[in-house]
C-alpha cells in the first residue's frame, strides 16, 4: 500500500510540473473560468467540440491551470482522458471521476476507465482537498454544455419548415 501511495503521488507531481494540454489555445467554443475559494486554484478551460459520425466529440480542452499540485494535476488527467472521447463517453468518465472523489477512499478505481485519474483516490479520503480535485473536471463539464448549446442555436433549424 506504501509502494502504490509513493508512485501516486509521484504521478500526481509529474502531472502537477508537465501538466497535459496546457495553455490556452484557439479556435474554441466555450471558455470557462472556475475558481475555489478554499484553497484558492483557479483554471481558465477552453472546449472545442468536432463532430464524430453525427455525435459531437472533445476536439481539444485547453486551459491555464493556477493553484495546488491536487488541482493542476487533475486539470492534466481530466484534458488528457476527455480529447478525443465523444461528449458522452467523456461523461461517463467524468461521473467515474466525481464518484471516486465522493467514496471517501472506499471505491475501487477503475484503471481502465480513469488512467492516471487513478492516482488521485485518496483524495477522496480528504474532504477539504476534493474540491481542488474536482475542480477541472466542473469546468469542463461546464464549459462543454455552453459549447453544445451553442452548437444546437448554430445548427440550421430543422423545425423551422414545421412552423
Ligand atoms: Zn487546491
Amino acid at each position: 500500500m506504501m509502494q502504490l501511495e509513493s508512485l501516486y503521488t509521484e504521478i500526481i507531481m509529474e502531472h502537477a510540473a508537465r501538466p497535459l494540454h496546457a495553455g490556452l489555445r484557439e479556435p474554441f467554443d466555450a471558455e470557462v473560468r472556475h475558481v475555489n475559494p478554499t484553497c484558492g486554484d483557479e483554471v481558465t478551460l477552453r472546449v472545442t467540440l468536432k463532430d464524430a459520425d453525427g455525435e459531437p466529440a472533445v476536439a481539444d480542452v485547453s486551459y491555464d491551470s493556477l493553484g495546488c499540485s491536487i488541482s493542476k494535476a487533475s486539470a492534466s488527467v481530466m484534458a488528457d482522458l476527455v480529447i478525443g472521447k465523444t461528449v458522452s463517453e467523456a461523461m461517463t468518465v467524468s461521473e467515474e471521476f466525481v464518484g471516486l472523489m465522493h467514496s471517501r477512499g472506499e471505491a475501487e478505481p477503475d484503471e481502465d476507465v480513469l488512467g492516471d485519474a487513478v492516482a488521485l483516490a485518496g483524495v477522496s479520503r480528504f474532504p477539504a482537498r476534493i474540491k481542488c480535485a474536482l475542480l477541472g473536471w466542473m469546468a469542463w463539464k461546464d464549459a462543454t454544455a455552453r459549447a453544445l448549446s451553442e452548437r444546437e442555436m448554430d445548427a440550421p433549424d430543422a423545425d423551422r419548415e414545421q412552423l
